[in-house]
């Protein structure tokens, strides 16, 4: 099967093909840990996982690393206001952003396998700026290594930006040891209260940027295949990231495919502290099961905005409830022994991952499973809805633990009898009874809709 994917560089969708088939490399950046995660930090992990899911399919291995950065002057800030040091905070975050991971199945086939930290990575941090020292592409300044961005004519190539309009975009500081605005920091020197490593210029800590390059480096080689996060990376991170490694490379490509995912949005607006209106992922768990956050992420395509709602939210759980509700109506059917390719979600899925298109092929496979008759219909048709669940990280509980654990405000299996007999009524054209039953359901607050393929219902 062909994976399509779509290339930020060259703004076009492409047959994906690994450098090396025998080693497939993905890096997407990871939290900065000094506060618990919102749900659109969510968003790039959850979708870069089921794609990591799918290469390790197709290729039968994946070298997948996400690193934590654990030193940033946020983490400072965040140490400074606490009084302790910043392995205190960055151990907290670390830790619930694995538990929030975790919750939302980000985990096993759709987990990294390689997790490193920027704090273990400092002497390659040194080596790399001591390269690009003397390669003549950075230069050491008042306890400063800054990247000289007039050395790097690919600058700007993914982002699609001069100079000039990124030196407007970063608001970069215009210090007077720059030799141009828009050079950026490999290394910054650390006064005794902050955090800091020593090293030929002085007492310092490491950028942002040049952390990712040597991570990726260390773990996954000079060119990796996929490089992926957030929209709001591509500038400036991964601009700078590019640059360095491949200045520090002697010109090799650092990523040969780049994904960026658009942002969870609130009303029309990008989820993000600064604009103080995150949704913290361990809030929402207490508000919805985490499953309803993991389906609400994958229902909108990675690459456009996701506005997140409490509504959505309803919906998302009512209709894992229906799929629920549906399972819970074969448990006596074996499927264990039952082999099936999930063929209609894993072409989605391969097509950009088309998580949309995944998620409505697997509500058509749980109506198959509906009109199945007879025992080996039946058990293939759960099977088939299992495999394609497993694509998505959905459907893996057993429906008792769906419905015990406090997820069902509502009734699935009353309302589904309620709908059947609805349907029936009509059918005799006992009006007076459907109406009744209508009447019945707004009570339990469900809304009927009827559509061309026959009634369906939702929470109001
Ligand atoms: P940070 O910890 O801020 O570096 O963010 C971690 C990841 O979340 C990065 O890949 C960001 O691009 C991504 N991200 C941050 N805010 C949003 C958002 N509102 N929607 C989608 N992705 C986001
Ligand atoms: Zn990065």
């Amino acid at each position: 099967m062909d994976l399509h994917l779509y290339n930020t560089l060259t703004r076009q969708l492409e047959r994906f093909t690994p450098a090396r088939p025998d080693r497939v490399t993905m890096y997407v950046c990871g939290p900065t840990v000094y506060n618990y995660a919102h749900i659109g930090n969510a968003r790039p992990y959850t979708v870069f996982g089921v794609l990591a899911k799918l290469l390790r399919d197709q290729f039968g291995h994946l070298d997948y690393a996400r690193n934590i950065t654990d030193v940033d002057d946020k983490i400072n800030a965040a140490a400074a206001e606490r009084g302790v040091g910043i392995d205190v905070v960055t151990a907290q975050y670390t830790e619930a952003f694995h538990e929030d991971m975790a919750a939302v199945g980000v985990v096993g086939e759709f987990a990294p396998n390689l997790e490193p930290r920027a704090t273990a990575h400092i002497p390659g941090i040194v080596r790399m700026c001591e390269r690009l020292i003397a390669s003549g592409h950075a230069y050491a300044a008042e306890g400063h290594v800054l990247f000289n961005v007039d050395t790097y004519e690919g600058y700007g190539r993914l982002s699609r930006r001069t100079v000039k309009e990124m030196i407007a975009g970063a608001r970069v500081d215009v210090a007077p040891y720059k030799r141009n605005p828009a050079d950026f920091v490999l290394w910054k020197p650390s006064t005794a209260d902050l955090p800091g490593w020593e090293s030929p210029w002085g007492r310092g800590r490491p950028g942002w940027h040049i952390e990712c390059s040597v991570m990726a480096e260390e773990h996954l080689g000079q060119t990796i295949d996929i490089h992926a996060g957030g929209a709001d990376l591509k500038f400036p991170h991964h601009e700078n990231e590019i640059a360095q490694s491949v200045c520090a490379h002697g010109g090799a490509e650092f990523a040969r495919l780049w994904m960026h995912n658009g942002f969870v949005t609130i009303e029309g607006r990008k989820m993000s502290k600064s604009l103080g209106n995150v949704l913290l992922i361990k809030n929402l768990r207490e508000q919805a099961p985490a499953e309803a956050l993991r389906y609400l992420l994958l229902n909108a395509h990675y690459r456009q905005p996701l506005d997140w709602s409490d509504s959505a939210l309803k919906q998302a759980k009512t209709t894992l409830d229906r799929l629920y509700g549906g399972l819970r109506d074969l448990e006596d059917v074996d499927a264990s022994g039952v082999s099936v390719e999930a063929d209609s979600v894993k072409a989605a899925l391969a097509d950009d991952l088309g998580t949309p298109q995944a998620l409505a092929a697997l509500s058509e496979l749980s109506r198959d499973v509906q009109k199945a008759e007879g025992p080996a219909a039946r058990a293939s048709a759960k099977a088939r809805l299992l495999a394609a669940g497993s694509w998505l990280g959905l459907l893996q509980q057993s429906p008792q633990d769906w419905f015990q654990s406090g997820n069902a405000s509502i009734d699935v299996a009353r309302i589904e009898a309620l709908m059947a007999e609805r349907q029936q009524v009509r059918e005799r054209r006992d009006f007076a009874r459907a109406d009744a039953i209508r009447n019945e359901l707004t009570e339990l607050g469900v809304v009927i809709e009827d559509t061309p393929q026959g009634a369906r219902w939702k929470l109001l």
